[in-house]
């Protein structure tokens, strides 16, 4: 009885009894696929389009939904075996799932592909005598020639063993392939500028933890307990001491206690606030710190030193305007606007007819915070003021949402 007759019959028809007798009959599937396998490649196509209509030929006997043979083993010897017989069945059955053509007809081609060459190698040193194995051969193959006329001549010869073609040598004159190459996000160029300024003016670069203690985030700074801006509402909590940083200024507390006075510092890094994302909010923004301390420092160096700053980022012709405001940590508190990039001051809908964008808060260090940090306010003076680099990357590029920094956008990120 052939294989095919074989798979439509049921197991009792077959006389299959026990378990022995059903992986004996998985067996010779297995061993018929084989075979039939084996001999495809032994047939050895003639061209490629012959050698997959035979790759596909053979799929479809095997795995064809209708009429195909794994189809039938699981219609008549599967779903009609026994309850006792049905376990080894199905497990036979995904065996036989596994070495069966449950290929692609592309990737069964190639496969035969390989197989015919190395049958052909095999046959070829076999031919001229020489053993695969270099290492014990007491008469090693003679070394292919790199001449492709002189090696055809050693292949006919048979004194070097058949390897794959030399393949013809690269065409050094083709272009080449141009990879495209990255640029420095928006935020990280505008924090870059904004260093660069301070940097300039003898300030250097301190960084914190973005997982930072209560005490630096909140108590050290000032912040009373009531303050709203401990509220769970607005910051994120690890657990009841630990917060994700709200700010950058826990920083100028570890600096003061690293450093002592005096000291000029700025402090880029990420915040984390609980808010939605929306155009203006995101719950991960950037900010910078600036920190300066000395024995003889007055509100006039604060504002002479953001005035500077202003017009270096934005051009001379920006003015600055200071306006009372409340921090814990400063004293006194101040937010500092521009003078409108868009409009000159006329007025128009990004300063909301106003002339003035608000661009970062400013103040004295709070003397509190000061002994906090190991500092003596009666020796020393200092002013500090923070913003944030989201907000002036979308001023200066004129972007209308800050959730376009952080969507990996390639067609915006392209444009910087
Ligand atoms: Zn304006």
């Amino acid at each position: 009885m052939t294989i095919d007759e074989k798979v439509r019959k049921t197991l009792i028809e077959l006389n299959v009894t026990d378990a022995a007798s059903v992986e004996a009959l998985f067996a010779e599937v297995r061993t018929a696929f084989e075979a039939e396998r084996a001999n495809l490649v032994s047939r050895r196509a003639s061209s490629e389009s012959e050698r997959d209509r035979l790759c596909k030929d053979l799929r479809d006997r095997w795995l064809a939904r209708k009429n195909g043979l794994l189809s039938s083993v699981d219609e008549h010897w599967l779903k009609l075996a026994s309850k006792e017989l049905k376990p080894v069945a199905g497990r036979q059955f995904n065996e036989l799932r596994k070495v069966s053509p449950c290929m692609e007809v592309g990737e069964l081609a190639k496969e035969v592909r390989v197989a015919e060459a190395s049958s052909s190698a095999q046959a070829a040193s076999t031919q001229a005598g020489i053993s695969g194995d270099y290492w014990h051969d007491p008469n090693p193959p003679v070394a292919p020639s790199h001449d492709r006329q002189a090696r055809a001549a050693q292949i006919a010869s048979g004194t070097t063993e058949v390897f794959p073609p030399i393949a013809s040598p690269p065409d050094l004159t083709l272009p080449g392939n141009r990879r495209p190459l990255g640029s420095l996000h928006p935020v990280t160029q505008m924090q870059r500028e904004i260093e660069e300024i301070f940097l300039n003016l003898g300030f250097w670069i301190e960084s914190g933890p973005e997982i930072e203690s209560v005490y630096y985030n909140f108590d050290a700074l000032n912040i009373p307990e009531s303050h709203p801006s401990r509220d769970d509402w607005d910051t994120l909590y690890i657990d009841s001491k630990t917060v994700l940083r709200t700010h950058t200024s826990p920083v100028q507390i570890r600096a003061l206690e690293k450093y002592g006075a005096p000291l000029y510092i700025i402090i880029p890094g990420k915040c984390y606030r609980h808010d939605n994302p929306d155009a203006s909010h995101s719950p991960m923004f950037h900010q910078i710190e600036g920190l300066a301390i000395s024995s003889d420092m007055t509100f006039a160096d604060l504002k002479g030193t953001l005035d500077f700053f202003a017009r270096k980022l934005f051009g001379e012709k920006v003015r600055t305007r200071f306006q009372p405001s409340f921090f814990p940590f400063t004293e006194p508190s101040g937010e500092v606007s521009i003078s409108c990039i868009f409009c000159g001051g006329q007025g128009c809908r990004v300063c909301k007819e106003s002339g003035w964008i608000e661009v970062m808060g400013c103040g004295m260090v709070h003397p509190q915070v000061l002994r906090n940090g190991g500092i003596d306010p009666e020796k020393y003076a200092g002013w500090a003021f923070g913003l944030g680099v989201d907000r002036f990357a979308m001023l200066k590029y004129d972007i209308n949402d800050i959730q376009l920094f952080f969507q990996s956008d390639v067609r915006f990120l392209t444009q910087f």
